[in-house]
């Protein structure tokens, strides 16, 4: 039947139910009488997940879509500016070992394979026992800022405007309410807070809407009745109520690639008030997992995910409670279980999850809100305009998602391979049966020459090539470009390239300042509004 699409339902008010209707509200201008009908269906008895505070640079694009205020945000959510990942003790755990993911390209990146000319230079004696320089260092000024913990702009700029490439670290409870209040005033979206208790399908349709087989009709709610729309979706978190529980949409788990299993998350309080904000995410190897570290404006968020099977919880409290120091026995210890994996597909008849009920992998890399953002997205530009065009959209939809949810995979369980520490949990991540094929190919081919774009064949990759070059040549690889040595014929080019980061480091190193006193001014001053 072609019924037309004019409501779509939300189950679930976590950041991922919120983002969605956001996206869809603002798309189809859902606060004029004319606009698609969204409504978003929320449990008060059942908490959102509360953690995630890492993002991608994509949350600029995505606040702007929503027409939220830069600053508001920055204001309200807690929020401070994120420039990519230091990761310390991943290579062999020693003081001194860390390298950087940061979020600007290498400089030239797409005009000359700079990749190949730094491994040229490293093979190279050094003049006068000159330091060598880490790759990221040598063809990005990001990591220089973040190292001096500077911000990625000044109050001058305008909103989401910068000098370097950045995303935020943000308190994912108050952001989930920022939004749900920005979301409920400026975008006309229905709120609806109750329990969703069962799923009405067609199957059993008496109500004469001739809808497909299979697909839903309406949600049954405690106290506000049967909820009916024309597309539904899931952001009902882990439960994963509509495609995993009502459609019994398989669950794919990656456990045999990716190893975390369990969460250790405490929010640290600064020493002070002036105590510096780092403007990057710090991943720290541990003996059975990394802990993470993320500082907001008023508190940092710390967490230590490992392997259950390589670490018990008392040995990961010991780990922890180590890493943060004395303040540990004071502070609230939560414990949340993960299982990696994904749902086979996302978008089933009329229902598509987003969020955590589409699946999730360990946190390394913020990679489950930019999967949240992007699917939103997706869902909100192709909306179906009619059920007859569902089924179209729905198949590029899944074969999108999946085809990220391998490459994500992909991407993370590249940085454990390179690894020479030594504890069984590290040495099994290096076992070449736990490394998927497609990463193992690569592997290979880089063996010669840098990952490039044509490596993925999406135009739109969640981790572009530069992503793999930071974390191979951070950790050490050497791709060899002995038989291919007309690769480096424009060296001008490239040491240009080289000086042209320097220059900018010099720059940016003058100009920038640092983390807490631009927060400091936005909350005072607040930027200019584009
Ligand atoms: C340890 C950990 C660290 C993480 N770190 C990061 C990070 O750094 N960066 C990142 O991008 N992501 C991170 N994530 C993931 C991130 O937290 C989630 O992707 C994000 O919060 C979205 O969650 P969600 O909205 O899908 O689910 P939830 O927050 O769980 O929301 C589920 C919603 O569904 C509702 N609901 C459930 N059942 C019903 C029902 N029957 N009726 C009505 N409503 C219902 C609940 O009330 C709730 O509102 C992390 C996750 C974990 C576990």
């Amino acid at each position: 039947m072609n019924k037309l699409t004019k409501t779509v339902v939300i189950v679930g008010g976590g950041i991922a139910g919120w983002l969605t209707a956001g996206r869809l509200a603002a798309k189809h201008k859902s606060n004029t009488e004319q606009g698609l009908k969204v409504i978003l269906i929320e449990s008060a008895n059942i908490p959102a997940v509360g953690v995630g505070e890492g993002t991608w640079p994509t949350m600029r694009s995505t606040l702007k879509a929503l027409g939220i205020s830069e600053t508001d945000f920055i204001r309200e959510c807690d929020a401070s500016f994120k420039q990519g990942a230091k990761f310390a003790k991943w290579f062999d755990g020693t003081e001194d070992d860390f390298y950087y993911h940061p979020l600007v390209l290498p400089q030239g990146f797409g005009k000359t394979d700079l990749a190949a000319h730094w491994l040229a230079k490293q093979a190279q004696p050094t003049q006068n026992n000159e330091p060598i320089n880490s790759f990221s260092n040598d063809v990005c000024f990001q990591e220089a800022i973040c190292e001096r913990g500077l911000a990625p702009k000044t109050i001058r700029h305008a909103e989401f405007a910068d000098v370097a490439n950045y995303a935020y670290h943000l308190d994912s409870v108050k952001f989930g309410l920022f939004l749900q209040k920005h979301c409920q005033k400026k975008l006309g979206i229905t709120h609806i807070i109750d329990d969703v208790i069962a799923i009405n399908s067609a199957d059993n349709d008496t109500t004469g809407n001739n809808a497909e087989k299979g697909d839903i009709i309406s949600v049954s709610t405690q106290n506000h009745g049967d909820i009916t729309g024309e597309l539904f979706v899931d952001c009902t978190g882990f439960s994963s109520l509509l495609l995993g529980k009502h459609y019994q949409v398989p669950f794919k788990k990656c456990d045999d690639i990716l190893f975390i299993d369990t969460a250790l998350a405490v929010q640290v309080p600064y020493n002070s008030e002036d105590s510096p904000i780092a403007s990057h995410t710090i991943s720290t190897g541990q003996q059975a997992g990394w802990i993470w570290d993320i500082g907001l404006q008023h508190r940092r968020g710390v967490g230590y995910v490992y392997s259950s099977k390589h670490s018990t919880e008392a040995e990961a409290r010991a780990v922890l409670a180590d890493y943060v120091g004395d303040k540990f026995s004071s502070l609230n210890v939560r414990k949340i279980p993960i299982i990696s994996g994904h749902r086979e597909i996302f978008w089933q008849n009329n229902c598509v999850a987003v969020g955590l009920s589409a699946g999730f992998l360990e946190p390394l890399e913020a990679s489950a809100l930019v999967m949240v953002e992007l699917a939103a997205q997706m869902i909100s530009e192709q909306l179906p305009a009619s059920r007859v065009v569902m089924d179209i959209v729905a198949k590029r939809f899944n074969e999108t998602a999946l085809y990220r949810w391998d490459r994500i995979i992909d991407f993370l369980k590249l940085h454990y391979i390179l690894s020479e520490r030594t504890e069984p949990f590290w040495t099994d991540n290096r076992d070449a049966k736990t490394i998927p094929q497609s990463l193992q190919d690569l592997m290979t081919e880089w063996q010669y020459r840098a990952p490039a774009d044509h490596d993925f064949t999406s135009n739109n990759e969640v981790f572009p090539a530069a992503s793999y070059q930071y974390v191979l040549y951070g950790m050490g690889f050497k791709s060899d470009y002995c038989h291919t040595p007309y690769t480096l014929d424009d060296r001008e080019f490239a040491n240009s390239q080289f000086m042209k980061n320097k220059v900018l480091i010099d720059k940016a190193l003058s100009s920038l300042p640092n983390n807490r006193e631009l927060l400091g001014k936005i909350k005072t001053y607040g930027f200019s509004r584009i």
